[in-house]
């Protein structure tokens, strides 16, 4: 790729590499690195064409969106005829149906307390939002007080400033941005796995935290049975139990990160199932359109809307230029479609079985910690911090796109992947596992990279 800088696509646009590294931003790049970058001309199914025309099965779904493949022809049909009659207006004053059709959906498929929506571009502004209207909730029944969040750590809800004060606090966004990341009170992320018992110290150290600071706290919020760009951890269910329990018996309203959970990832709808619980705010993103185009949204309940309209402001104070982009409740309201058919439970009980049976064998690999399988999860943890930089041409090379982060190579594939391609992903874990435990410790680097 790196060699087909004068290329040109099929619009015969130049495949300008060397100016895209000058003057593009990437996701946590500097503009001085010379992170190798690839270019995609086409996705279809689950495999991306690159420029060159080299094919890539995308272990990665474009970072835990896209479930049901790339160039659906039910989500590319729905967008294309809103494109010719509303791809956009402002939903100050004004609705349209894609918004409509879209909150029923929404309602019917969450957990019943939640009956109202706010939509919003991003998985970060869902977050924002979520405790926008936590605080806000508060000071409309006379708690203004209550303005504190609490969370587990290893934790990662986004990077605008409000969710990025609830992230790990030992990941550095806290200490780079100092006094403009507020404070928050976190406690130490569940140490039981999924399918143990819960940990009662785990428990026990919230009930602290609770017994000290309620009066003080909105809401606890976290992501549900599995802590993603914090580490690809899945944590006992009745963890979350116990969290309920306490937000219930303190007066803490609980807010659940579902973006990269929900709509089927980890094996049921949402996440919170697994531990037959229903949260006060819900923060949904990513799969929600199928990710074929930005939307997220945050669900709350009648209690929590009514808190909000009698707080001082009368109104819920946030309003994006795009909310509720009538061309992405559209590709939304296609992908729930394709969910509500139901062909996701099967998909992804064979994703998991197959991944357990297949990515066992990574067990004896010198430098694997773990292996685990969760869902459509698969997660490949190694004994130390990888270079994604150097490890990418690799997975390339073996005809895959995965990305590494931290210290774990894992894949969340599309649910409509084939077994021979999910074959191809697991066995690319592998190879590059065992790549990694062959390699003398002394080479070994230290490098942290970000998803
Ligand atoms: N919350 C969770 C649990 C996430 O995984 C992410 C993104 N990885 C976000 C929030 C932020 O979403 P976005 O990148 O769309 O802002």
């Amino acid at each position: 790729n790196e060699n087909s800088v004068n290329s040109v696509n099929s619009e015969n646009q130049a495949w300008d590499f060397d100016f895209d590294r000058q003057h593009i931003w990437h996701p946590y790049t500097s503009m001085n690195q010379a992170f190798p970058v690839i270019g995609v001309e086409s996705a279809d199914g689950c495999e991306l064409t690159l420029n060159d025309g080299t094919k890539l099965i995308d272990g990665t779904s474009s970072w835990w969106a896209c479930v049901h493949g790339y160039n659906h022809p039910k989500i590319i049909s729905a967008m294309s005829k809103q494109l010719n009659m509303l791809p956009h207006i402002m939903f100050g004053g004004i609705t349209h149906t894609p918004a409509i059709e879209l909150t029923k959906k929404l309602i019917e498929m969450t957990c019943k307390p939640l009956t109202k929506v706010f939509f919003s571009d991003s998985g970060s502004i869902a977050v924002e939002v979520a405790i926008k209207m936590a605080l806000q909730y508060w000071q409309g029944i006379g708690k203004a007080n209550k303005q504190k969040l609490i969370t587990i750590k290893r934790g990662y809800h986004g990077d605008s400033f409000a969710s990025m004060s609830v992230c790990d606090p030992d990941n550095g966004m806290h200490t780079m941005f100092g006094d403009a990341v507020t404070k928050q009170h976190f406690v130490k992320a569940p140490q039981a796995k999924f399918g143990e018992p819960v940990n009662s110290g785990d428990v026990e150290a919230l009930r602290h935290k609770f017994i000290s600071h309620h009066n003080s706290i909105a809401a606890m919020i976290l992501e549900p049975i599995k802590q993603g760009a914090g580490g690809m951890y899945f944590y006992s269910a009745e963890y979350l139990k116990e969290v309920r329990a306490l937000c219930d018996e303190f007066n803490v309203l609980l807010i659940i990160d579902e973006i990269a959970t929900g709509f089927g990832r980890t094996g049921k709808l949402f996440a919170y199932e697994h531990a037959d619980i229903t949260p006060d705010i819900l923060c949904l993103g990513k799969a929600l359109t199928g990710g074929y185009i930005s939307l997220a949204a945050t669900l709350c309940t009648d209690k929590v809307a009514k808190g909000i309209s009698d707080s001082p402001a009368g109104v819920f104070m946030h309003g994006p230029t795009f909310m509720a982009n009538p061309l992405a409740c559209s590709a939304a309201n296609a992908s729930l479609d394709l969910i509500n058919e139901g062909k996701w439970q099967s998909q992804v009980i064979n994703l998991e079985k197959q991944m357990v049976a297949e990515l066992e064998e990574a067990k004896c690999y010198t430098a694997v910690k773990d292996v685990r399988v969760l869902g459509s999860i698969g997660v490949i943890e190694m004994d130390h911090s990888l270079n994604a930089a150097e490890l990418q041409p690799h997975f390339t090379e073996l005809g895959v796109w995965i990305r590494v982060f931290g210290s774990v190579i894992y894949i969340m594939p599309p649910y409509t992947i084939s077994p021979k391609q999910l074959t191809q992903l697991t066995t690319a874990m592998k190879v590059v596992a065992k790549m990694i435990s062959d390699t003398p410790a002394s080479t070994k680097k230290v490098f942290i990279s970000h998803g």
